[in-house]
Parts: structure tokens; C-alpha cells; sequence
């Protein structure tokens, strides 16, 4: 069978076409500006390793599904002789709310379940929805699945998942903590496990997903217990532009003393903090190494308190399992940034953590442990398309 995953953002639409015999890739690309002058469609043809850029408007996601299609059954720079080669299209969707603790086929019903979560990801929800509408149109017999960046989450407790407000603000706002990059985790510890020869089941892993948003979840027997991420993706660790945790009674304090309104805290908070914000250099971790190398102080402040903030968690999701199995690195920084990973587990012996400088600077699924190490540092590539293709296949074959 052959999955098309499709991720459609406001003005954007990522698209990979894979063979679930083989999970490989046969093509993948990116539609861009959407519904804005200048909309173009990059495509690669993973086979030939060919890239194609055309330029035509697209006046909405329908177009852009359109010029997806055309460009997959192309003579030229195609992949398949046919649409009828699609066996199931699988969409991500960022917000699944209490709705869907898991992938689902996508019916009448699921369509108006997830306006419902809509208030939730205003700014994410719509798009997706609005890919899911285009390509139904365009390919109206063709099995579709939501998969959902909070689904794989949904397994967290209540003491976990709460926040202490009033507990109506939870009954009638469904104010508690989502998490997000659901895919991921689940993928990677997934991952992990098969890496580890032992069933998910037997396992407890820390998985740190560390890119440009990052989030660190507890995973015991397979299933998600705690995450660092909460009600939107702000929450937890610094990120690039974001804050992360701190207390909520600086955004009152902003608004009371300093007269912002809640629009340009919600922007400050999201677009101009984190590790850009501290350091004043970037929010790329490329360009803070380098800065902090160079003897910037406050790019080496702004690393410090990323990586104290991911192993303040790494111990708290062991204590919170009462145990740790694996430590799993992935995303841009996790996959990439040795030096970053080695900051993160230093001062972890006490706990079994122990990574080889030799081992840790090799790229790819490694095994970084040191020799002996208790507890297992593992690197995993995140492949989140991937999961929502394997997802997909799943519910399509009925299980
Ligand atoms: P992601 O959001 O997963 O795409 O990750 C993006 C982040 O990964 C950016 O901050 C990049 O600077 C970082 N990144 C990618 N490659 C490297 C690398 N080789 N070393 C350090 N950071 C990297």
C-alpha cells in the first residue's frame, strides 16, 4: 500500500508519498504561500533524486492538493501512473483534545468533533481541517486518517495532566496540560524499544524531542505518563523563541505594570523569548554554539538554561516512574548537537546515565552509553511522518 501524509499549515502544505512495503520514500515536497502571490511547489522524486520547483497560484489548500497530484502522477517527475495507486491519505492534526486518544478514520462525526477542538489550536487546527476538506474533494474514495500531535498523551493520569485551578476551569474549558509532539515520542520510544530487543511494555524511557520547540516525555510500559509541554506548546523547556515554564504571575505583572496587552504578551512569550530572547543572538542552536564559543556570555546562559532544564526533567520523569530504562535524544538539537546532549546528561552518573564522548559523536540510531552505563542513552531520528503513515495503515486495515 501507498500512503500519502499530508501536514497542511496555513499558508503551506508538506506532503511525503510512502510505500508501506518497504517504508520508503518516493517522493516528498512542499507546497508554499498558499493563497498568497507567489505560491510555488517544491517536489523530489526520492527515487531519481530529483528536484522540481514549479510556479503557479494556488488560491487555496484544494489547489495545492491538486498540484500535489499532478506532480505524483507526472510523466516526468511523477511516482505513480495513477491517483488509484493513493491506497490511504493520513493528515496531521495538531490538537485532538480529550476527543481522540488515538489515530481515527476520518467520518462525518470526526469531522465535527474536531471543530470542537478548534478553539483549543486556533491558529492550527483550521488549516488542517481545511487540507482534510480539500483532499476529500479531490479523492473522495480514498480512506483518510487524523493522527494527532496530542493523541499519544492522552494516556497521562490526572494528577499529571491537571492544573490546580478551580476544577471547572478543567470541566467547562478543558484548561489542563495536551502535550504536543505526540508523534514523535510515541515513534522514538517505539523506536527505542525495537532497538533495545525488548517489548515496549518492559521499558521506561525519557524521550527528549530537542529542536526548535522541544518537550520531554515520560514513557513507562509504552505509554505516555507525564510530558513538559502543556495546554499550548509553550509550556516546559526554553526554546527557540519561546519561554518554556516560569511563573504565571509575570504575564499579570506584564499586563498590570507595564500596560501590554495580553495579544503582545501571547507574542512576546511565543516569537521573541527563549533562547533568542536571552541570548540575543539567535534561535538557532548552530548559532548559539558558535556564539558561546566565541566567548558570548549570554549564548552560553541561554544553553546553559536549556540543557538544566531538560536534565531537571530527565530526573523528575525517572522519579516519576520510579525508574529509567533509556534516555532517548531526537529532533534537530537531539539528533545533531552532540555537544549539547553531552551538557545535558553530565552530573547523571548518580542515576545510571553515562554517555561515551567516542560513541556520542557518531550521527544516526546510535547507542551512546558508556560501557556498563545502568541506564541506556539512545539517538534516535525522529520520523514523524513515518508514524502517521504506519498509524494510518492501522486503522485502514482495521486495527
Ligand atoms: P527541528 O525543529 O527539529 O527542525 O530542529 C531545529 C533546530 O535543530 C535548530 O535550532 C537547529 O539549529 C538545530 N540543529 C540542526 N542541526 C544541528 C547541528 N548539526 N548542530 C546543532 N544544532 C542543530
Amino acid at each position: 500500500m501507498k500512503i500519502l501524509v499530508i501536514n497542511a499549515g496555513s499558508s503551506s502544505l508538506k506532503y511525503q508519498l510512502i510505500d508501506m512495503d518497504t517504508h520508503d520514500v518516493l517522493a516528498k515536497g512542499l507546497c508554499e504561500r498558499i493563497g498568497i502571490e507567489g505560491s510555488n511547489l517544491q517536489h523530489t522524486n526520492v527515487a531519481k533524486d530529483e528536484k522540481t520547483k514549479i510556479e503557479k497560484p494556488m488560491k487555496d489548500h484544494g489547489d495545492a492538493i491538486q498540484m500535489v497530484i499532478d506532480a505524483l502522477v507526472d510523466s516526468e517527475i511523477g511516482v505513480i501512473a495513477s491517483m488509484d495507486e493513493i491506497g490511504a491519505v493520513g493528515h496531521r492534526v495538531v490538537h485532538g483534545a480529550e476527543e481522540f486518544a488515538d489515530s481515527c478514520m476520518i467520518t462525518e462525526a470526526v469531522m465535527k468533533a474536531l471543530e470542537k477542538c478548534t478553539p483549543l489550536a486556533p491558529l492550527h487546527n483550521p488549516p488542517n481541517i481545511i487540507g482534510i476538506e480539500a483532499c476529500k474533494k479531490i479523492m473522495p474514495n480514498v480512506p483518510m486518517v487524523g493522527v494527532f500531535d496530542t493523541a499519544f498523551h492522552q494516556t497521562m493520569p490526572p494528577k499529571a495532566f491537571m492544573y490546580a485551578l478551580p476544577y471547572e476551569y478543567y470541566e467547562n474549558d478543558g484548561i489542563r496540560k495536551y502535550g504536543f509532539h505526540g508523534t514523535s515520542h510515541k515513534y522514538v520510544s517505539q523506536k527505542a524499544a525495537e532497538f533495545l530487543g525488548k517489548d515496549a511494555s518492559e521499558l521506561k524511557i525519557v524521550t527528549c524531542h530537542l529542536g526548535n520547540g522541544s518537550s520531554i516525555s515520560a514513557v513507562d510500559g509504552g505509554k505516555c505518563v507525564d510530558t513538559s509541554m502543556g495546554f499550548t506548546p509553550l509550556d516546559g523547556v526554553p526554546m527557540g523563541t519561546r519561554t518554556g515554564s516560569m511563573d504565571p504571575a509575570v504575564v499579570t505583572y506584564l499586563i498590570d505594570q507595564k500596560g501590554m496587552s495580553a495579544k503582545e504578551v501571547d507574542s512576546l512569550m511565543n516569537k521573541q523569548s527563549g533562547v533568542q530572547g536571552v541570548s540575543g543572538v539567535s534561535s538557532d542552536f548552530r548559532d548559539l554554539s558558535a556564539a558561546s564559543k566565541d566567548g558570548n556570555e549570554r549564548a552560553t546562559l541561554a544553553l546553559d538554561m536549556f540543557t538544566y532544564q531538560v536534565k531537571k526533567l530527565i530526573g523528575a520523569y525517572a522519579a516519576a516512574m520510579g525508574g529509567i530504562d533509556a534516555v532517548v535524544f531526537t529532533a534537530g538539537v537531539g539528533e545533531n548537537d552532540a555537544a549539547t546532549r553531552a551538557k545535558i546528561v553530565d552530573g547523571l552518573d548518580f542515576m545510571g546515565i553515562k554517555i561515551d564522548p567516542a560513541k556520542n559523536a557518531v550521527r544516526g540510531t546510535v547507542d551512546i552509553s558508556a560501557d556498563g552505563a545502568a541506564v541506556k542513552t539512545l539517538v534516535i531520528p525522529t520520523n514523524e511522518e513515518l508514524m502517521i503513515a504506519i498509524d494510518t495503515k492501522r486503522l485502514v486495515e482495521g486495527n
